[in-house]
């Protein structure tokens, strides 16, 4: 018997049809240069790009997971819910993305506002940088900005933009953690939370974000990306086995701007952990091994 190739996952990723800066066909073709076998395209509130990315899995011979990255609300704090192996033609799951998709577009309206309003108009800079069927977020404002010369990079942009008590901040209703987790399990997905060291929750407060997600059936956390701290990693390997929780693994790739999250570039997952890939559906995965 052959030997079977060695499994190596990325399972959140952006592309141009969110905040990412390559197209699908560029990701894909990336994730098989970096020894990728199975990729999740995870784009902010969006399934645009999971068609193309389909085709180029096929050329790059890269085990396509049909992804999304939800933003929801839990207890007013905004957290990402990762969807994976989720069927994006499930009539469902995409009247959720389109009620997020209407919140942004009305979010963008309301930020192009409120800039004006204050001497910054970067209107045609934000339209020129969407590509057709894309999402508006702020990494896009952050960009028009930079290149309008009102910020000298993105960081600086999201320091002195688009946050609290700054202009271009427009505070947001996302649905509820139930109502996102509803949309990606009816489309036969698993949900994950994604990066859970960034929402800088208590541990006690972790848990109860674990304990809630737990009863409205998300029983995965992102367990290795590239910006976990080893004793994070031990920390969130601990909560999966107390709490019976699948562990993801994902880059959270944008562009080669962020060397930070590397495609394919979190650590492996640790041994004792059960993975989400195991959790799989596999009639939605039809690529090619
Ligand atoms: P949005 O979902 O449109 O509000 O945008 C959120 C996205 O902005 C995140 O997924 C990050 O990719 C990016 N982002 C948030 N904060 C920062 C920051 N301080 N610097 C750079 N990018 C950021
Ligand atoms: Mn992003
Ligand atoms: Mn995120
Ligand atoms: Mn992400």
């Amino acid at each position: 018997m052959p030997t079977p190739l060695p499994t190596n996952y990325d399972l959140h990723t952006h592309s141009h049809f969110s905040d990412g800066a390559l197209s699908p066909t560029e990701l894909l073709m990336r994730a098989q240069e970096r020894g990728i076998s199975h990729l999740a395209l995870t784009d902010h509130d969006s399934v645009s790009g999971l068609e193309e990315a389909y085709q180029a899995s096929q050329v790059h011979r890269v085990n396509l997971i049909p992804g999304i990255e939800f933003s929801c609300h839990w207890n007013f704090q905004l957290v990402h819910l990762v969807g994976l192996s989720i069927d994006p033609d499930n009539s469902q799951l995409q009247a959720g993305v389109e009620e997020n998709k209407a919140r942004r577009w009305q979010r963008a309206d309301a930020i192009h506002a409120d800039l004006k309003k204050r001497g910054y108009d970067v209107q045609d800079k934000v339209e020129a940088l969407l590509v057709k069927d894309s999402v508006p977020t702020r990494p896009h404002f952050a960009q028009a900005l930079v290149e309008s010369g009102y910020a000298k990079n993105k960081k600086q942009a999201f320091k002195r933009f688009l946050v609290p008590g700054k202009p271009g901040y427009i505070a947001m209703q996302w649905p509820s953690l139930a109502e996102a987790a509803g949309w990606i399990q009816t489309a036969g997905g698993v949900a994950v939370l994604a990066h859970p060291m960034r929402y800088r929750l208590t541990r006690t407060k972790l848990i109860r974000l674990i304990k809630d997600m737990l009863d409205v059936g998300v029983n995965a956390l992102e367990v290795a990306t590239p910006i976990t701290e080893p004793q994070q990693m031990i920390m969130l390997a601990q909560l999966c086995k107390e709490h019976n929780l699948f562990a993801s693994r994902g880059s959270d790739f944008h562009s080669d701007d962020q060397p930070w999250a590397k495609l394919g570039g979190a650590p492996l997952l640790p041994e004792a952990v059960q993975p989400v890939w195991d959790q799989f559906n596999p009639t939605i995965n039809p690529t090619p091994n």
